[in-house]
């Protein structure tokens, strides 16, 4: 017997037992070099005129026995002498695929697809098998060998048969374990069943381009009998055919105008179990230092548990048709965690763990191209189809809006652009930039108001005092929204028209554009406001002095009302803004009403202790209810004064869908009053 050599046999010791929990990948792994020898013999037979293959003949075979517990899988490709048996099946880490590019490499200076960077793929055989034999003949020699090895301490090497050039891999597979302390065991017999290599081989090496051939037991219905009675019942028979199980030409491999959409979305729904077709599909093929295949796909609708922690995000990995990894999360943002798809590079090592896998430069330079393509595919559905753009950001828009909350504001350039919101004056969804766009000219800021329904946003007085005066307003209806606009601190617009600072230069470019010159553009930076949180300027000068002189006269007034409320509200004053209501509530600080409705529902809720807005009681100068409360006031009538106070304080809560603190209170104060 010949030892392993310490370094591979420590190797092999940490891969069988702790690389790979994914026992299964090992048939990947022979397939990928059955395909990879064939591929080598073709590659042979085009410098090499000597050389007759007939295509048709390329495949490779997998076959099993219950009985003897052998898993087969043979190829008639360029096989290996005795000393290429010794050479690579001796030394573990060591990759005849790599020499063998390098070679051919320099002498041909083409590309030689050939897989494999590592030379551990052959050792995971030994993860489901007791012994491999591997009974090898190579092309042009007369004489097979048979190098076997129970995968512990060494292997033999010997004279053996075969009647053709080619290798078998022949697997003596393990007897299943049982489980341990409540872990299931292994089922090794999944391996030596037709149904189970057939979905492994339909799982991993569906794209390998040689036809991957099972014999598989089929039914069939028996010849009626020439004398049969009319109730014949019919009879089935099993019969054994040979059938290609793999679909060898991966439909990324394909250019994009070769591939009808139907093709695209049934291989879509059918690989990632989807009913729909895709909302969008994006194929791209990458070339220069690094080669590379991508389709991916933007669904239509968010699968079920896409917001649960068990939705994994990622892409396919391929390597050279060979599936290395079925959810590479690298390849994917977080905020895209939606698209589902496959990469496939040659360049990209074939045995690689998930661990060295975050640090590849290879990887990350893929994800930012792919990251690209979908950004701008989803900017293309943004202004070209409304309609299923719409449908996609009810589905998606919360983990775009969630990516720039999460990253503090730092993917805001890419993501701002991509979000909706509901204009109040437009009455539909609209982006950041189509609000700037129809700002009034000198706006510098965005309006927002945030709460959970909708219809009662609209209503809000706030909202319509700032409607009224010709401002839009977004309203907010997501968790999530306030807190990406706070992580965002503002919105760049682009494009906007010049501003000029004097007329002189207003008037020159008036001229010029009179002259047939483009109008000048500029980016600029707005504001985003919520138009329940403290002073929003948008009063006229008239509106101002009315309220500063309000505020002076009914000083008292003020202070009495607010020594009546207590601690909640900051203070008590004139709105400038209100029109049709007596009164509202504002916010000072950066936690508005909504924020803290928000964190109430969350876990910190639990922990006491929640951070409070500071509140104002804004009151309407103009409005009926206000002279009610000056003729309390001059009358001396505290108690009165004081219920007044509480009632325009809860009701004013109730229009910003806050239950009072008491609603007991609230409603005999109402009764009271009748
Ligand atoms: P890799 O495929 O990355 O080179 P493996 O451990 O999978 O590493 O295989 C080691 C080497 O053994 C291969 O490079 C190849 O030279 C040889 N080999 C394995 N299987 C076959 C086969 N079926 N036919 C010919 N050579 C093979
Ligand atoms: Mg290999």
């Amino acid at each position: 017997m010949r030892k392993f050599k310490t370094e591979s046999k420590k190797l092999l010791d940490l891969m069988i037992n702790s690389i790979y929990t994914n026992k299964e990948i090992f048939l990947r792994e022979l397939i990928s070099n059955a395909s990879d020898a064939v591929d080598k013999l073709n590659f042979k037979s085009l410098s090499d005129t000597s050389i007759q293959l007939n295509q048709d003949d390329l495949a490779i075979h997998v076959s099993f026995d219950k009985d003897t517990r052998t898993l087969t899988v043979s190829d008639n490709g360029i096989g290996m002498t005795a000393d290429e048996l010794e050479k690579n099946l001796g030394t573990i880490a060591h990759s005849g695929s790599q020499e063998f590019k390098q070679e051919n490499a320099e002498s041909q200076g083409g590309d030689v697809d050939i897989i494999g960077q590592f030379g551990v793929g052959f050792y995971s055989a030994f993860m489901v098998a007791s012994k491999v034999r591997v009974v090898s003949r190579a092309f042009g020699e007369d004489v097979a060998h048979v190098w076997e090895s129970d995968g512990l301490e060494g292997y033999t090497i010997e004279d053996g048969e075969r009647s053709e050039h080619g290798t078998d891999v022949i697997l003596t597979i393990r007897e299943n374990e049982p489980g341990e302390n409540g872990e299931p065991g292994e089922n090794y017999d999944t391996y030596l069943s037709e149904w189970g290599l057939k979905n492994l081989i339909r799982r991993y090496s569906n794209y390998v381009r040689y036809p991957v051939r099972m014999m598989v037991t089929k039914s069939r219905e028996k010849e009626r009998p020439a004398d049969a009675p009319e109730d014949y019942t019919p009879e089935y028979e099993d019969y054994q055919e040979l059938e290609t199980i793999n679909s060898m030409t991966p439909i990324w491999k394909k250019r994009s105008s070769d591939v009808s959409d139907e093709d695209y979305a049934e291989f879509y729904k059918s690989t990632f179990h989807d009913f729909e077709d895709p909302a969008r599909t994006v194929s791209f093929h990458a070339e220069g230092a690094l080669e590379y295949d991508a389709l991916l796909f933007i669904p239509q609708r968010a699968p079920f548990d896409l917001y649960s922690k068990d939705y994994e995000k990622g892409l396919a990995l391929y390597s050279s048709n060979v599936l290395i990894m079925e959810k590479c999360a690298d390849l994917l943002p977080d905020y895209y965690n939606f698209v589902r798809g496959v990469v496939d590079s040659q360049d990209v090592s074939l045995n690689i763990s998930r661990e060295t896998l975050q640090h590849n430069r290879q990887l990350k330079a893929i994800a930012k191209r792919v990251e690209k393509r979908v950004t701008s595919e989803l900017e293309n559905m943004r202004d070209n189809d409304r309609e299923a753009y719409e449908k996609f950001f009810e589905n998606f828009g919360r983990g775009l809006k969630f990516g720039i909350y999460s990253s503090y504001g730092m993917k805001a350039d890419e993501l701002a652009d991509l979000l909706l919101f509901w204009s109040a004056r437009e009455n539909k969804m609209i982006t950041l930039a189509e609000y700037a766009k129809a700002m009034k000219d000198g706006q510098q800021t965005i309006y927002y108001a945030a709460g959970d329904d909708r219809d009662r946003l609209a209503k809000m007085p706030v909202v319509r005092g700032v409607l009224d005066r010709g401002y839009d307003v977004l309203l907010l209806t997501a968790d999530v929204d306030e807190f990406t606009f706070q992580a965002m601190r503002g919105y760049t617009a682009k494009n906007m028209p010049k501003i000029y600072e004097d007329d002189a230069a207003r008037e020159a470019a008036a001229k010029a554009v009179e002259d047939g010159a483009e109008p000048e553009v500029e980016d600029r930076s707005l504001e985003l406001k919520n138009v329940a949180t403290g002073d929003l300027d948008l009063a006229t000068e008239d509106e101002k002095k009315d309220a500063e002189e309000a505020t002076k006269e009914h000083g008292d007034l003020f202070d009495a009302m607010k020594e009546a409320l207590g601690d909640k509200v900051e203070k008590v004053a004139v709105s400038a803004l209100l029109t049709d209501a007596p009164a509202c509530i504002t916010t000072e600080g950066p936690l508005s009403l909504e924020m803290e409705k928000v964190l109430a529902r969350g876990p910190e809720a639990e922990m006491g202790d929640m951070p409070k807005s500071q509140r104002v009681l804004e009151l309407n100068a103009k409005h009926a209810v206000f002279a009610k409360l000056v003729a309390a006031q001059e009358a001396g009538d505290t108690d009165k004064l004081a219920r007044y106070a509480g009632l325009l304080y809860d009701q004013a809560l109730l229009v910003e869908g806050i239950l009072p603190d008491d609603p007991v209170a609230f409603a005999s104060a109402i009764c009271d009053l009748m």
